[in-house]
């Protein structure tokens, strides 16, 4: 089945909360980039944070690009969102698979680092993006992402994020929840939503079980107390083309381009969200100098 997420009201308003199937997102992701355990586990984790903050956060032509930065083996890691529910991303070093931790599940921490930061940066469309930096607190990324919520944008909030890949690394089950909790809400119900968080399993092994993203909402409130709103498609997708790095070539200094015509003749871009190539001739390339001076 194709992926999903929904987004609800608890408890008459209090809580505003989104849950995602990202399951099929994450495996292609894998698939593009060949992730290996740990890199799964992190870029997907990353995957499906980006497609609840996209949702919880971004209107009309609204994107925003997630970067998380830390001292583990992994490097990098970049996804971009938008408000139609779709994401694009990588990870620097995708070949990394680490022992166990402790809790006998994949070591997240240890492949991302517990020293570095996360970032977020929106194009809402007005002048200037805005970014919204904070430092890594744990490495897991689910309370990496709670933390920039908290402190970066004021909203207090639980997330959720798990992937479960199986020993040929390919990926069985993908999801998340995030719950944002509104002004005004009753000591009562955050209450109420600590304790059942306390005891939730981990949003994969639910999937596993067969439980949907609406199974998820009415685990985490009841029936009685969620109200679902929307529910809309999500997929992991790559808008690039031969035209857009054309345009992005037209920006480098002329000397590079007139040495890839010279000594190269010819130029080969990669995209780094989903592998794909591009070859530009020597008469591409002169076409691409042309058109920049005419600018
Ligand atoms: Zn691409």
């Amino acid at each position: 089945m194709s992926d999903y997420l929904v987004k609800s009201l608890a408890y008459d308003g209090q809580l505003r909360a989104y849950a995602v199937d990202a399951t099929q997102t994450v495996r292609q992701a894998q698939e593009y980039h060949d992730t290996w355990s740990a890199a799964s586990a992190a870029l997907g984790r990353t995957l499906v944070a980006t497609l609840l903050l996209s949702e919880a956060s971004l209107k009309g032509e609204g994107k925003m690009t997630v970067k998380v930065n830390g001292d583990g083996p992994l490097g990098a890691i970049v996804v971009d969102g938008n408000a139609n529910g779709t994401v694009k991303g990588y990870v620097q070093h995708s070949h990394i698979h680490l022992p166990l931790n402790d809790k006998h599940k994949i070591d997240v921490k240890g492949a991302v680092g517990t020293t570095g930061f996360l970032s977020v940066t929106k194009d809402l469309g007005l002048k200037e993006p805005f970014t919204g930096q904070v430092p890594l607190v744990s490495g897991e990324l689910g309370e990496d992402f709670t933390y920039y919520l908290a402190k970066s944008e004021q909203i207090p909030s639980a997330v959720g994020l798990s992937v479960f890949v199986n020993d040929d690394n390919t990926i069985q089950t993908a999801g998340g929840f995030l719950i944002q909790v509104m002004p005004g809400a009753t000591d009562e119900v955050l209450t109420k939503l600590e304790e059942r968080l306390k005891d939730l399993p981990l949003v994969s092994e639910m999937m596993r079980e067969g439980l949907t993203p609406e199974d998820i909402l009415v685990k985490l409130f009841d029936e009685e107390n969620v109200e679902i709103l929307d529910k809309k498609p999500v997929a992991y997708e790559c808008d690039c083309s031969k035209d857009r790095f054309a345009q992005a070539m037209a920006s480098l200094p002329e000397a590079n381009i007139e040495e890839m015509i010279k000594e190269d003749h010819g130029a080969t871009a990669l995209c780094h969200f989903c592998n794909r190539e591009y070859h530009f001739s020597e008469d591409e390339l002169r076409e691409i100098v042309k058109n920049a001076k005419e600018k």
